[in-house]
């Protein structure tokens, strides 16, 4: 992953930072005017923050990227599986007025900036240079176990005609193997789910508890649709090792703001 040396720190994928036609990155906690425990770059509206401060964050973002602030679709994130279309009709329909339920956005309408707001939970990017189809997925353990990433590759294939093959993925910062314990309850629903625990669930030292590898979880979803392992970057960041830098509701008992992950086609 690449850093941004502007006056609002932003991350990027280097294999999509390398595609011509689009943009993209992630925030961190930095550049922003939240006061603690928000502090400072607090792009969640949803969260107790003071919403004026968040405001004033997502204009930052704005005129740091150079996209205009309306061009931003926030979702109303629920920890589904759900993957909604961002086309003419949508946006007709009032999707930027009130944002709409869901994990993960597709679009391949030029100049509409997906945001997947996060803090633990894994933000994965997806391009399709072939057809020039986006996406922005919002995959906690929830979202995960309800195949989510590959619920979004089904709906590129589906509504675009996207080739599996073609697309260009980023699995971004989250709790990490490293770190991210999960109890009885979660362990019983991975191994319903993928039939094995193998890679899912891996032990760590020092504790008897199994950690739940998102980042395996998710890659495992692309592959399994035919994206080519070459063509997956996993930034292999853990958020509760450095909530220094990044959000992270684990490290702050859940009162915490979001960073964000952004994708945009450029018009
Ligand atoms: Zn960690």
């Amino acid at each position: 992953m690449n850093k941004t040396e502007g006056k609002l720190p932003l991350i990027k994928f280097e294999n999509l930072a390398g595609i011509p036609g689009l943009f993209h990155f992630i925030t961190t906690r930095a550049g922003g005017v939240s006061l603690p425990p928000y502090h400072t770059l607090n792009l969640g509206l949803h969260t107790a923050d003071n919403s004026q401060y968040v405001r004033a964050n997502r204009a930052l973002l704005a005129t740091e990227t150079g996209i205009a602030a309306d061009k931003f679709l926030y979702a109303s994130q629920v920890h589904s599986g759900n993957v909604l279309v961002v086309d003419e009709k949508a946006i007709y329909n009032g999707m930027f007025s009130k944002p709409p339920e869901t994990d993960a956005m597709i679009t391949a309408l030029p100049g509409i900036c997906l945001m997947v707001m996060v803090a633990d939970c894994v933000p994965v990017l997806l391009f399709d240079p072939v057809r020039k189809v986006s996406a922005a997925i919002h995959a906690g353990w929830r979202g995960t176990v309800q195949e989510i990433t590959a619920n979004a590759i089904n709906a590129m294939v589906r509504n675009f005609g996207c080739k599996p093959s073609d697309i260009i993925s980023g699995i971004g910062p989250s709790i990490g193997p490293c770190c991210y314990e999960v109890g009885e309850e979660v362990n019983a629903i991975v191994a319903k789910k993928f039939n094995t625990t193998k890679g899912y669930l891996v032990s760590q030292q020092n504790t008897p508890k199994s950690h739940f590898d998102l980042w395996y979880a998710n890659a495992k979803q692309l592959t399994d649709c035919g994206v080519k392992p070459e063509n997956i970057e996993t930034a292999e960041l853990c958020t509760l090792c450095k909530p220094d830098i990044f959000f992270s509701s684990r490290a702050a008992d859940g009162i915490t703001g979001r960073f964000a992950a952004g994708i945009c086609i450029k018009e």
